[in-house]
């Protein structure tokens, strides 16, 4: 178990926003780096704004491929028994996940933990088992003295049992008011933790509940108060003048910098693991989870005392911007009848179905900042303008000689060589005289006198002079300054999807760092009572071939694929399917159950919750598609693509339809695929009224040929297919030779 950087985070409960000034009882966050030992700490007024930063440093981190250790100050979990009374489970994460879709917590801190705890203490015999207010008044179902526990709850959790924390012990989780009372603080915080979690979905471990040995991110309880001794002593120094004169020290930011600076020193001595390993009851661990340091305790003070003198001088880091600005998190709403179709529309053609998508779509996903070098296949959020000119000086294009042209005519021309040459990289410094020739290397700087260069092999030399045939045009062989791209030009356009060549223009004008949009997280999960995805089928099942079809051109599409499994045409399944990708992903696409039939249910279901268009699109292979926005629980609509459940259909609607519309929500913006006319290899007589797209590839005689059969159970013909052959919505009649268009793979990104 090793990390590159150690964050604590000392959490608040506060109601309102904490003062502008860094002080007491705020959210501090402590860094300290294992490799290094600096430390740095940042001061928070709201829970937006730390979780934010939060947010921030996972992102930053897993784009480094660092690993990070975040240590919070409140319980993971609660005294066994608690759990299940929820979430029916003895799963810790299930509590953070049910609480997470109850708190309400605002940017300015109002947040109904008071009223969410007295909605759980509802489903308890007595009047437990929180208590504590914090107020003068009685509030409903929330008493203001110690309730009495129900039977099966103990007061504790066992790891604040073998706490040893001088003479205190950590108080109850039950308690939500009073002088270090930790109960609010939990309330509010598991939810904030399940959205980190959640927001990075395989790359952040919850220990000990989760296995933690490969995650990137690993998020642990902490108990500050392990180190109460050391810091106690270090607010007893005096404050070091050099570093601290203008503030007087605030044990908040004391503690979280000294015990990010402890772990950090036993990860430098590679002796974290004794803190990971802990001797308690599995079924204990994985319900109410337990501190980190716990059982350490030793080596864990012995640490500190080694790094004290190092946490004092670190300083308080600027706020980061984001923090007074809770807004600039939440991402664009799409509107509520983005995907409305016009009243007694039946059949939708195709282009119409496309242009009210491209309409009515934004994009959804926030933006952040990152080494241009590591932002290969991202989408850039900003303009990007030339830092300086490509390039920056006029130089030589050849290895050769440079001279003034106006010295030079026609007929042979011997010019005298001044000393010293011009090279790339070693720029002649001096002048050279008008009739006088230098010596001069392919990318170097045109020296003072120089406008026009002479290839070597167009010479002779007999080191003192050159001699060459004459006339030589006027800055032959020279590059201009800026001839590629000026100095304050925009090179590249927000929107712009960066490859290769890209992050070569952006280098070379002087761009080392990008503002881009975060990628898009697409989820996927099928539906269907026949579905089987692993193991023997029994005759009446098939295997879920759209699962990885879907979620491998999500992924060539630049997307990070979430893969949401598999459900049974099971409404209450599906349901929760949907509420989990809404949690989870920007977009879902479904695959099966979108028509109107018995066993339709995503399409009935989207319609009963969502804010669903059920389009019927006048098109061949993919006839029903649902299209809705499913409530993500914070009042924001997921949009979910209900493609249809043959895998031909369920390709070709996600080529056409959900590739474009994910591109908008990506900030890519919108996206055509363009194919090429060429004479077909085929017959086909088609009616008006729907167009086709048929599975084809290109023959040796450069003709578009068609797969055998148009069935649309046919995976077969996919796999066999390079492209697409696109038949208008008007009838035709194609003979081989007729111009057809052939829509290539690669056009659809593959
Ligand atoms: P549905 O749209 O649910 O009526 O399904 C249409 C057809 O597609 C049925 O024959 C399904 O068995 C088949 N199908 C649905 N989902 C999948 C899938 N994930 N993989 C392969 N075939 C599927
Ligand atoms: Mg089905």
């Amino acid at each position: 178990m090793n990390f590159d950087q150690i964050l604590i985070v000392d959490w608040s409960a506060s109601g309102k926003p904490s003062p502008a000034r860094p002080s007491a009882d705020a959210i501090w966050i402590g860094t300290a780096d294992v490799a290094t030992g600096a430390l740095s700490d940042s001061y928070h007024r709201t829970r937006h704004g730390a979780e934010a930063e939060l947010h921030d440093k996972v992102s930053m981190a897993l784009t480094r491929g660092e690993r990070l250790l975040i240590g919070a100050d409140f319980a993971f979990g609660y005294p066994s028994g608690f759990a299940h009374a929820l979430t029916e489970t003895t799963r810790a994460l299930a509590v953070w996940d049910w609480l997470e879709a109850r708190l309400l917590d605002d940017a300015d801190n109002v947040n109904n933990h008071k009223a969410l705890a007295a909605a759980i203490n509802a489903m308890f015999p007595g009047d437990g088992p929180f208590w504590g207010n914090g107020e003068k008044a009685e509030y409903h179902g929330l008493n203001r003295k110690r309730a009495k526990l129900p039977d099966n709850l103990a007061a504790q959790r066992a790891t604040e049992h073998a706490a040893i924390a001088g003479k205190s012990r950590p108080k109850s989780v039950w308690q939500l008011a009073g002088a270090g009372v930790v109960g609010a603080q939990a309330l509010v915080g598991m939810p904030a933790l399940a959205r980190l979690r959640r927001r990075f979905s395989g790359q952040v471990a919850v220990w000990p509940f989760e296995p933690c040995d490969t995650a990137a991110v690993v998020l642990a309880e902490v108990y500050p108060s392990l180190l109460a001794a050391e810091v106690t002593a270090l607010m007893a120094t005096p404050a070091q003048p050099r570093h601290e004169t203008s503030r007087r020290l605030i044990k908040d930011a004391v503690q979280v910098r000294l015990l990010a600076a402890a772990i950090a020193r036993l990860a430098a001595q590679d002796a974290l693991s004794q803190m990971f390993e802990i001797d308690a009851l599995p079924e204990i661990l994985a319900e109410e989870g337990w501190i980190l340091g716990v059982g350490a305790e030793t080596a864990l003070r012995r640490a500190a005392q080694q790094v004290a003198g190092s946490v004092l001088v670190a300083r308080t880091q600027a706020a980061p911007h984001l923090m007074d600005q809770p807004a600039a998190l939440v991402p664009p709403r799409l509107r509520n009848d983005c995907f409305a179709m016009p009243q007694g529309v039946d059949w939708v053609p195709v282009d119409d179905a496309l242009a009210l998508l491209r309409a009515n779509l934004v994009p959804v996903t926030g933006v952040e900042t990152m080494p241009l070098a590591q932002a290969s296949g991202r989408v850039l959020a900003t303009d990007m303008v030339a830092q300086r000119s490509n390039p920056p000086r006029a130089n030589s294009a050849v290895d050769g000689y440079g001279f003034a042209h106006a010295a030079t005519g026609s007929g042979v021309q011997r010019l005298a060589l001044v000393q010293g040459r011009a090279a790339a990289g070693q720029p002649f410094t001096g002048a050279v005289p008008t009739g006088m020739a230098i010596r001069i290397l392919t990318g170097a700087v045109l020296p003072a006198g120089v406008d026009c260069v002479v290839m070597e092999e167009d010479t002779a030399t007999d080191q003192g002079t050159i001699a060459f045939d004459g006339p030589i045009k006027a800055h032959a062989n020279t590059r201009e300054a800026g001839e590629d791209v000026r100095e304050g030009e925009t090179a590249l356009s927000a929107g712009h999807r960066l490859r290769a060549p890209d992050l070569a223009l952006l280098a070379a004008l002087g761009l080392d760092t990008v503002q881009v949009h975060r990628r898009l997280r697409v989820g996927v999960f099928s539906t269907g009572d026949e579905i089987v995805t692993t193991g023997a089928a029994q005759p009446h099942q098939i295997y879920d071939a759209n699962r990885p079809m879907l979620l491998a051109l999500a992924k060539a599409w630049g997307f990070i694929p979430v893969d949401l499994g598999h459900v049974p045409d099971d409404p209450t399944l599906i349901a929760a399917l949907l509420d989990d990708g809404a949690a989870r992903c920007d977009a879902v696409l479904t695959s099966g159950g979108a028509s109107a039939g018995d066993e339709d249910h995503v399409s009935r279901l989207l319609s009963a919750r969502g804010v669903l268009s059920s389009w019927r699109i006048a098109m061949k292979p993919g006839r029903p598609l649902a299209l809705a926005l499913w409530p993500d629980g914070s009042g924001r609509g997921v949009p979910v693509f209900g493609l249809p459940g043959n895998p031909v259909a369920a390709f070709v609607c996600a080529l056409i339809f959900a590739r474009p519309a994910l591109s908008v929500l990506s900030g890519a913006g919108w996206q055509s695929a363009s194919g090429f006319m060429v004479p077909a290899a085929f017959s086909k007589r088609k009616k008006a009224g729907r167009r086709e797209y048929l599975r084809a590839r290109m023959n040796s005689d450069g003709q578009a040929e068609v797969f055998a059969s148009e069935g649309s159970g046919r995976i077969s013909g996919l796999s066999w297919a390079t492209g697409l052959v696109e038949l208008p919505d008007e009838a035709v009649d194609i003979t081989p030779g007729v111009p057809v268009l052939f829509l290539p793979y690669g056009s659809y990104g593959l």
